[in-house]
């Protein structure tokens, strides 16, 4: 793994390590890398339309601003997609859990999901998230969502970033825990050599020794931030400590850690009942620890010169 040089900073990285005031990214009607910390919260994977106005009331009202929610999940088995599973506002049945959905079977499927997914932003006025997977799936989101995710696992998914460097709608980029600052913003500089700016980086958390296994997933990278607040001061850097930690108990922690490191941002997961979430039931919080978190935020931040 290599350190950002000189070099790099002149020739390989001269946009994304551009000096200067951070330049806020605009999602819906929310910006991100200004005064305010902006938290995103919402469900790993939206499971009903009923789920997610819920989830949209509760975390709007606990001073959240952007509504996540994953649709299309990037699994680590071929099986027991939640796509499979129908819910009340999708005409789908129920299939077996070994059943292999096609591409266009996942866009039908996903859509309604997408639909009463942005009823529910409009509801509460929040901007929407969400991770997009394949780059199929960009036409069908794009009217839908407000920003697009990219997951770890696509950071050089170069087929997706080609696509989505088309799109106007900002994105949202995870860091690959494997993946140094250096190639973090070379991902970046692809974007903005095609002339698009609005990225917002997300801290996700990197391998090490101990994770993978009961302890922990990965481990927040705090220094990342500061790292990335000073080789790449304009660009919007938020943190996710519910999918680095991948355990509940750690959220609150890792949360005022990262804001006060800098992030301008937080990626929390938020379900009414954690335990039975279909997808990551470790990390989520409830309404009441969410609400917990964010009063405490709110608190923390102001020592930064910052409101939440
Ligand atoms: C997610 O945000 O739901 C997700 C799967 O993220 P990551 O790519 O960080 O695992
Ligand atoms: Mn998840």
């Amino acid at each position: 793994m290599k350190d950002i040089s000189p070099s790099d900073i002149e020739n390989n990285l001269p946009l994304s390590c551009a000096q200067g005031p951070k330049q806020p990214v605009t999602v819906g009607n929310v910006e991100i890398g200004g005064d305010a910390v902006v938290v995103m919260a919402g469900p790993c994977t939206i499971e009903s339309k009923q789920q997610i106005f819920s989830i949209a009331e509760a975390v709007k009202k606990a001073g959240a601003t952007i509504l996540r929610g994953g649709v299309f999940k990037p699994l680590t088995f071929p099986y027991g997609d939640p796509l499979l599973l129908s819910d009340a506002d999708s005409d789908g049945e129920n299939l077996p859990r070994t059943y292999i959905l096609s591409v266009d079977e996942m866009l039908t499927r996903a859509e309604p999901r997408y639909k009463y997914f942005a009823e529910a932003g409009k509801t509460f006025d929040l901007p929407i998230v969400s991770e997009v997977t394949f780059s199929q799936a960009v036409d069908m989101m794009e009217p839908y969502v407000d920003m697009f995710q990219i997951g770890y696992r696509h950071m050089f998914n170069m087929d997706l970033l080609y696509r989505l460097a088309e799109s106007k709608k900002p994105i949202l980029l995870k860091r690959h825990y494997g993946e140094s600052i250096r190639s973090l913003l070379g991902v970046v500089e692809h974007f903005k050599a095609r002339g698009k700016n609005n990225i917002v980086i997300c801290e996700r958390g990197v391998a090490v020794p101990h994770t993978h296994n009961t302890v922990s997933r990965a481990v927040l990278d705090i220094q990342a931030i500061v790292a990335l607040n000073e080789y790449a001061p304009t660009i919007p850097v938020i943190a996710d400590p519910s999918h680095s930690t991948f355990k509940r108990s750690y959220v609150t922690a890792m949360s005022r850690a990262a804001i006060s490191a800098g992030a301008d941002g937080l990626l929390i997961d938020v379900h009414p009942t954690p335990t039975q979430a279909w997808v990551d039931p470790l990390q989520a919080l409830d309404y009441e620890d969410f609400k917990q978190l964010t009063t405490e935020l709110s608190g923390l931040s102001k020592l930064f010169g910052r409101t939440l």
